[in-house]
């Protein structure tokens, strides 16, 4: 899952950046509301943190834009404690969620799987796809009745993505740029590599490969 975190405060960003990292998300970061309307423009996110204040660019209006270009990724905001206001002016132009501050870090991470299952039609804090079930808080996949595997930070993030967009094929391109960071390496080739540890761990029908158009999960 690749997370847009728009936040101009540096220690809230040193700080959050690696929690949100091992909990499985591939996280980049803009420190003011320009390149943050811009990377949400030009990029696809599965989820974005944004706060509302932010220099240059106000968060609300960084909303607006997106939501008026019809860009519909799910957006958690977050907004000062007591400024209800901000939380009203937030959902009315857009936002899925909010959190005022200062937050538990715990609370922000179940808030966001939760605007992420929501905008995937899914109830509970695991996903099934043909036999196989993706446990999200343990990043565990099991296949009964065999035992649950445990998996590594790239295939659990890998299979999640798989598991919450099944309908369509995506190019090893499109799936490394959702399962590793900006600065990361993307070599796409490593993307089979993956993708046959998955077929390993999951037999081999459960991948299926097209050619010229990538890989999706096998229809049950
Ligand atoms: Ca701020």
């Amino acid at each position: 899952m690749k997370l847009l975190l728009v936040e101009d405060d540096e220690t809230l960003v040193n700080e959050l950046r690696p929690i949100l990292q091992r909990a499985g998300y591939a996280v980049e970061h803009a420190d003011n509301g320009i390149d943050g309307a811009f990377l949400g423009n030009e990029e696809d996110f599965d989820l974005i943190i944004l706060d509302l204040g932010l220099p240059k660019k106000p968060g609300l209006e960084v909303l607006q834009e997106w939501r008026k270009r019809q860009r519909n990724m799910p957006v958690l905001i977050l907004t000062a404690r007591d400024a209800w206001h901000e939380r009203v002016d937030g959902l009315k132009a857009g936002a899925d969620d909010y959190l005022g501050k200062p937050f538990h870090n715990a609370e922000l991470l179940a808030r966001l799987e939760a605007i992420a299952r929501r905008g995937a039609g899914k109830a509970d804090n695991s996903l099934h796809w043909n036999g196989v079930t993706l446990d999200i808080d343990q990043q565990c996949a099991q296949q009964a009745p065999h035992s649950p595997i445990q998996l590594t930070a790239i295939e659990f993030r890998l299979l999640r993505y798989l598991m919450l967009n099944p309908l369509h094929f995506h190019s090893k391109t499109r799936l490394s740029e959702h399962v590793y960071e900006e600065d990361q390496i993307k070599d796409s080739n490593v993307i089979e590599v993956y993708i046959n540890r998955l077929r390993q761990y999951f037999g081999k029908d459960f991948i299926e490969t097209r050619r010229g158009q990538g890989y999706r999960l096998r229809t049950p």
